[in-house]
């Protein structure tokens, strides 16, 4: 178990992402990319990946998540906000 090394990579160029389609058949097959179901607690998540704290669907991104970065969760139709949760792995946060 590492990762509370703080990044330094703040102003770093964001790592670009391919996006796959992972079956998840919530949302119109456009979007289906953009999000996966997420395999509980033992299911790493990627740079790009943040977990809907609502419904528990891993929204994805083409780019690398930051903290501040927003996010919609298309699924429950939330709108949401990276940001650095305990243990320093990034987390959503509601907005409303
Ligand atoms: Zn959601």
């Amino acid at each position: 178990m590492s990762g509370s090394e703080k990044s330094a990579a703040q102003d770093a160029p964001r790592q670009r992402y391919v996006l796959d389609d992972r079956g998840f058949d919530e949302v119109p097959k456009k979007y289906r990319k953009f999000y996966r179901r997420w395999g509980g607690p033992g299911d790493e998540l990627e740079p790009n990946e943040v977990l809907c704290p609502i419904c528990k669907v891993v929204i994805r991104s083409t780019r690398e998540l930051r903290p501040g970065d927003r996010v919609y969760c298309m699924a429950c139709m939330a709108r949401l906000e990276v940001i650095v949760g305990e243990g320093g792995r990034l987390e959503a946060d509601v907005i409303y």
